[in-house]
């Protein structure tokens, strides 16, 4: 959509969510002219990366009534994406060899992700327009504006009305369970990852980890360094496959999916093969959840698909007034924020102007068609990694903005298949040094970085 004629107008917006998108939105909208309220629960910025010891009182997070954790962050975890691609263009994640404090691995630990998120705060003034351990409990449209209702911890309820609310608040917290025939009588432990922080409560036991994806390589081979025996149950894999993966204790193997679980403590595979465990470790995925939204049910959470959303972004009847921002499941997640998030912002301001809700419609109706015809899952509406670039491209186009860089990509998708063949060296093993090569010559390029290249280049080594 070609920008607008329209005059540029400044809107009170309110953000929900201090972490990763949330301070990127809340940034991209000031910069557009807007006055911009962030609504955070938690006492800090950060959301998923504030790591805590603590988790849900119910391990496998189903009871409504449990105490809730936000951060689904493990002790062990490092990033699953290159630094350079991980961070903000105009705001590289660079790594700090000059303090001991950080980790300037090129795939870091979780503190360093918050250290950064931390000083991208700090450097853009991003506190002073967040309210903190202020939880949203409802949003709603009134007479063409939204009432965000919110309430500050101990405190009352207290309604106040914006031009438009941006829901920035995550989802990796709700978590989704797999069906497994039997489980109800099968009396071992069960925990979903989300509540998993250190192996240590599974030392000498037989564990079942169900999902083979980015947290469930990594959370069997944390728990196989103290456990008896590690199976790991892999939806993707044949159903015949049943493989023992090299690890330092011997003791981890690869499965099909589970057939059944039984109430003699067995579980058995589609393989044939039977196990007898004492936990189950569920590393299968988050739902999305908007609990304080209230849209009529215009907007609908069905098979994780959110719908309808234009572009991921904007409910076609309640945009530009209500917007999404990282709703897509892809590798470029901090750049997704800032591309998304400058597109609401123009929005808003009139600089660009969204196609009419009917046409939006047809478009989501498109794109679901397509999904139907290459035999995609609903589930997987916006799992849309093999598309990332093209996707962000799309919406950098849209609102002007910078195009995302190739090597941002490519390092990206090359990480992933080295994390699919090599789960335990990917981090630190890798083949595509003229990549990073590219990404700090491009900093340099563009005035980002104080030393030369090769500085960063051959210390990160
Ligand atoms: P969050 O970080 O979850 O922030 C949401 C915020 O909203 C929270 O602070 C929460 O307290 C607040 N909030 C929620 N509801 C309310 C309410 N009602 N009122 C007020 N405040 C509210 N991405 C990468 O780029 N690299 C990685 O290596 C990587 N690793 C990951 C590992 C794991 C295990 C997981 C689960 C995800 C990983 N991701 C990674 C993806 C992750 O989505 C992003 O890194 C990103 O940090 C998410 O940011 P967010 O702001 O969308 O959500």
């Amino acid at each position: 959509m070609a920008p607008a004629q329209n005059p540029i107008t400044s809107k009170h917006v309110a953000v929900i969510g201090a972490g990763a998108a949330g301070i990127i939105t809340s940034r991209e909208l000031r910069r557009e002219g807007h006055s911009v309220v962030v609504y955070e629960r938690e006492k800090q910025v950060g959301g998923l990366w504030v790591y805590t010891p603590k988790s849900d009182s119910d391990p496998l997070s189903l009871d409504p009534t449990r105490s809730k954790v936000h951060s689904s962050i493990y002790e062990s975890l490092r990033t699953n994406v290159p630094r350079e691609s991980m961070g903000v263009r105009d705001f590289p994640f660079l790594p700090r060899f000059d303090d001991e404090s950080r980790d300037p691995r090129r795939y870091p630990n979780h503190r360093e992700v918050l250290a950064y998120i931390q000083d991208f705060a700090r450097e853009f003034k991003i506190e002073e327009m967040i309210r903190f351990e202020t939880e949203v409990v409802r949003v709603e449209p009134v007479d063409g504006k939204w009432r965000v209702q919110s309430k500050k911890s101990g405190g009352f309820l207290k309604d106040e009305i914006y031009d438009a609310v941006v829901v920035c608040n995550g989802h990796y917290t709700e978590p989704n369970i797999t069906h497994i025939p039997g489980k109800k009588s099968w009396p071992g432990k069960q925990i979903h990852s989300h509540n998993y922080r250190v192996p240590d409560p599974f030392e000498n036991e037989v564990v079942v980890v169900i999902g083979n994806f980015a947290s469930g390589a990594d959370i069997s081979r944390d728990i196989a360094k103290v456990a008896k025996e590690v199976h790991i149950a892999s939806r993707a894999k044949e159903p015949h496959t049943y493989e023992k993966i090299s690890v330092p204790q011997n003791n981890l193997w690869m499965h099909s999916e589970i057939d059944t679980a039984h109430d003699d403590g067995s579980i058995v595979f589609k393989n044939g093969k039977v196990v007898f465990a004492d936990s189950i470790v569920y590393c299968t995925g988050y739902k999305y959840n908007f609990p304080f939204l209230e849209t009529n049910g215009y907007l609908r959470i069905d098979e994780k698909r959110v719908e309808p959303l234009y572009k991921h972004v904007f409910p076609p009847a309640l945009a530009p007034g209500l917007s999404f921002v990282g709703v897509p499941a892809m590798g470029i997640v901090f750049v997704m924020f800032e591309i998304q998030s400058k597109w609401v912002s123009a929005v808003l301001s009139g600089r660009v102007t969204l196609p009419s809700p009917e046409k939006m419609i047809e478009d989501i109706n498109a794109w679901y068609a397509s999904l139907d015809a290459l035999g995609i899952p609903k589930r997987h509406t916006h799992t849309i990694g093999r598309i990332q670039s093209e996707y962000l491209n799309w919406v950098a186009e849209e609102c002007g903005c910078e195009l995302v860089e190739r090597w941002r990509g490519q390092e990206v998708d090359g990480g992933y298949l080295r994390l699919v063949a090599h789960p335990e060296t990917y981090r630190d093993e890798w083949d595509d040094d003229e990549l990073i090569e590219e990404a700090y010559k491009d900093f340099s390029k563009k005035k980002l970085i104080s030393f030369d290249p090769t500085y960063y280049i051959e210390n990160g080594k």
